[in-house]
């Protein structure tokens, strides 16, 4: 049984970056509006996340890395949500199959903070109290612990360390309210981005001045399929060799490769063969038009009347560039 689990998890946990995605998502759903990671050999000896949340009860601890086990279906708008992630409850349940997982946390009503530890989907030991802030620390240590060939096809420490802060990076340009920071245990090099700052501040950190300076604000809204963006978009005097286009729908970061190559080739138009875009997208859909047959790790979605919105996304950015070319 525990084996299926790990099998399981590990089709949907492929390296230290993908639990960070979860537990950033988690911290983000719980109000947080500090996150700090700390990782140790690219998340792979210690991938840890602490963020000043809403906290977990006392008593959800004993059922937090059971299966399908969540805080988050009020409403069946919720459940369809989430099921369009492919996660429904499984992500910290997926993490102990395959790591040394312990939670500590603490709630605003709760006088201290409990501390416990889990492996394979269950609680082991005590639930102890601890002294802590509001908020929540999860730190998942030796991850593949238990399955040496995936261990193995992970990348060298610093390529999977790169994945992780560009993960970070990305989360803080949809998430500006959050200010975020990234260490290395033992060194001080932190990437940091402030709370209350804009996506412009955090794209800026993370890509640099000279792709924040050419984006254009992009804004818009359909309402016969029910879907709004908001974004930035590089204007036609700025390319890149390899297309940054980061796209997050209902706030999960996520690829659509057919959106992505149809506004790729309205840029070709104007920029110089082999060069490209960047492109951040922030789209709210009815979660009921997004395709729950999802890719668990390449967070692949597809959408309700894919072809037509693609179409329609597509020409509103051809529009705004032409209108800011003139
Ligand atoms: P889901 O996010 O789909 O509910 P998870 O396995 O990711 O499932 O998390 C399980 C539950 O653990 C969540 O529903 C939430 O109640 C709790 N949880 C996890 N991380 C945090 C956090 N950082 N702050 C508060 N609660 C959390
Ligand atoms: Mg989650």
């Amino acid at each position: 049984d525990n084996v299926i689990n790990r099998i399981a998890a590990g089709e949907i946990l492929q390296r230290p970056g993908n639990a960070l995605k979860e537990m950033l998502e988690n911290s983000i759903d719980a109000k947080a509006t500090r996150i700090q990671i700390t990782v140790v050999n690219g998340g792979i000896k210690l991938l840890q996340i602490q963020d000043n949340g809403c906290g977990i009860r006392k008593e959800d601890f004993p059922i937090l890395c059971e299966r399908f086990t969540t805080s988050k279906l009020r409403t069946y708008d919720d459940l369809s949500t989430m099921s369009t992630f492919g996660f429904r409850g499984e992500a910290l349940a997926s993490i102990s199959h395959v790591a040394h997982l312990t939670i500590t946390s603490k709630t605003s009503t709760e006088q201290c903070a409990y501390k416990a530890a889990y492996l394979d989907g269950v609680l082991v030991g005590d639930i102890k109290p601890i002294a802590g802030n509001q908020g929540t620390l999860i730190s998942v240590e030796d991850i593949f612990y238990n399955m040496p060939l995936r261990k193995n096809t992970l990348n060298s420490p610093q390529a999977e360390y790169t994945i992780i802060s560009d993960l970070i990076g990305k989360y803080s340009i949809n998430n500006p309210q959050v200010g975020f920071s990234l260490k290395k245990h033992g060194e001080n090099n932190n990437i940091v981005t402030q709370p209350n700052s804009t996506s412009i501040d955090n794209i800026r950190i993370h890509y640099g001045n000279t792709v924040a300076k050419e984006l254009l604000e992009f804004e818009m809204e359909n309402r016969s399929f029910k879907f709004s963006i908001k974004g930035h978009i590089s204007n036609v005097n700025y390319s890149v060799k390899n297309m940054e286009f980061i796209i997050f729908i209902n706030d999960r970061l996520v690829m659509v490769p057919n959106l992505r190559k149809s506004i790729d080739d309205v840029y070709s138009m104007y920029l110089p063969k082999s060069m490209h875009p960047f492109l951040y997208l922030s789209m709210q859909v009815e979660p009921r038009n997004v395709d729950v047959n999802v890719h668990p790790t390449k967070h692949e979605v597809h959408l309700l009347d894919e072809e037509k919105i693609v179409e329609i996304v597509t020409e509103a950015i051809s529009a705004k560039l032409l209108g800011s070319n003139n």
